[in-house]
């Protein structure tokens, strides 16, 4: 549905956009996420024709809507794209009929068929009750749903979201992730969303582009990216991870193991360059810890610095050769501040990474 190869953007001499390339299939929810500043803004206004690249193709549907070669630039409006942003754009002086009709205005269609699909497209958002009412008298996450609403009623190839939850208020937010999320299932669009938000980016997407520095980093499906990060950048930015520095990392049989401050590390998790390896990484809600010790591979002994308690889980520091590892575990046994625990590292969670580019 959507192929952007090579893309380059430039503003004056900076370079926000960097030889980014990916493939979207129809129906999938595909993120753009990064850091402010990343380049994924710059990357959804290109494809939706607002600022024109310096280099590369854009497809839309097998069409090129962008080819710097063949000197190709399809203007916006003939995209076959919606678009819904952070700031809703809503008009208060229309009513919610009115917002929604819009786009339709231009298409020369018959008052009944207009009414008929900006009422379905209502009704899709939840909103078939509201049609008359003027937009200045819907709450924040109504207006953001006749954005919705009015994005989908023009039954686009592409569905373009610029962070649309972010003006929201937390509980709001999390809700409409997955009102959202459910509503391009039902409508089978295929959507491209912007977002800086890592957990709405695991929740929300099929498959995730985290972006840095105007570059794509990694591209993967939210479990891939979360659970085998391929590099420090991707596991940093999508939660909370234990770095600890390694060095000789090699094949032993089916495993890898590099050596750290706490001696030999096992990783199932196979790894390009082993020798290149300078990170073993492992997240806290990983690390195992017992009273009286584990048995096997990667079992090691350590002392806890400090214990948070947060309901559910306690998080605690566990001091381990002078290392600090942090552990999330469920509240069932508590260990005190001081104590000796032992502490486990399954070899399936732990991860050998390669030199960040920016250490
Ligand atoms: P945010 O999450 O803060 O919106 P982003 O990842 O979407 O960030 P972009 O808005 O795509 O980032 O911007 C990428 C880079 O290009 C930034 O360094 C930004 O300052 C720069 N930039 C964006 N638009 C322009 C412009 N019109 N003129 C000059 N520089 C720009």
């Amino acid at each position: 549905m959507l192929t952007v190869d090579d893309l380059r953007v430039a503003y004056g001499g900076y370079s926000a956009v960097r030889d980014v390339n990916f493939h979207v299939e129809q129906g999938e929810f595909f993120t753009l996420l990064g850091p402010s500043g990343c380049g994924k803004t710059t990357t959804l206004r290109t494809i939706a024709g607002l600022e024109t690249p310096t280099g590369g193709v854009i497809r839309i549907d097998g069409d090129d809507v962008f080819n710097s070669g063949r000197q190709i630039v399809v203007p916006t409006h003939r995209r076959n794209i919606s678009m819904v942003f952070q700031s809703y754009a809503i008009w208060p002086h229309m009513t919610v009929f009115e917002n929604v009709s819009f786009p339709l205005e231009t298409r020369g269609l018959k008052r009944a068929e207009t009414r008929s699909k900006v009422q379905s497209a209502l009704e899709v958002v939840g909103l078939g009750k509201f049609a008359d009412r003027p937009a200045t008298q819907l709450s924040g996450g109504q207006q953001q749903r006749v954005a919705l609403a009015r994005a989908i009623v023009k039954e686009s190839k592409l569905l373009l979201l610029d962070e649309p939850l972010s003006n929201l208020d937390a509980k709001l937010r999390e809700q409409m992730r997955f009102e959202l999320r459910d509503l391009q299932g039902r409508i089978d669009t295929t959507a491209i969303y912007v977002t800086h938000d890592q957990e709405e980016a695991l929740t929300m997407s099929d498959r995730i582009a985290l972006m840095r520095n105007g570059e794509i980093i990694e591209l993967g499906t939210p479990k891939e990216l979360y659970l085998t990060p391929k590099n420090v950048f991707t596991a940093r930015f999508l939660g909370q991870a234990n770095l600890v520095r390694c060095h000789a990392c090699e094949r032993n049989g089916d495993s890898y193991r590099a050596m750290t401050a706490f001696g030999f590390i096992i990783s199932v998790n196979p790894i390009e360059e082993p020798a290149q390896a300078r990170w073993m990484m492992v997240r806290p809600e990983h690390v195992e810890i017992a009273s009286d010790g584990f048995e096997g591979s990667n079992c090691l002994t350590g002392t806890i610095r400090s214990a948070t308690f947060t309901g559910r889980f306690v998080e605690y520091v566990v001091d381990i050769a002078g290392q600090e590892i942090r552990a999330v575990v469920l509240t069932a046994t508590l260990h005190e501040v001081g104590q000796e625990v032992g502490v486990r590292m399954p070899p399936e969670r732990v991860l050998f990474l390669e030199m960040d580019e920016d250490e």
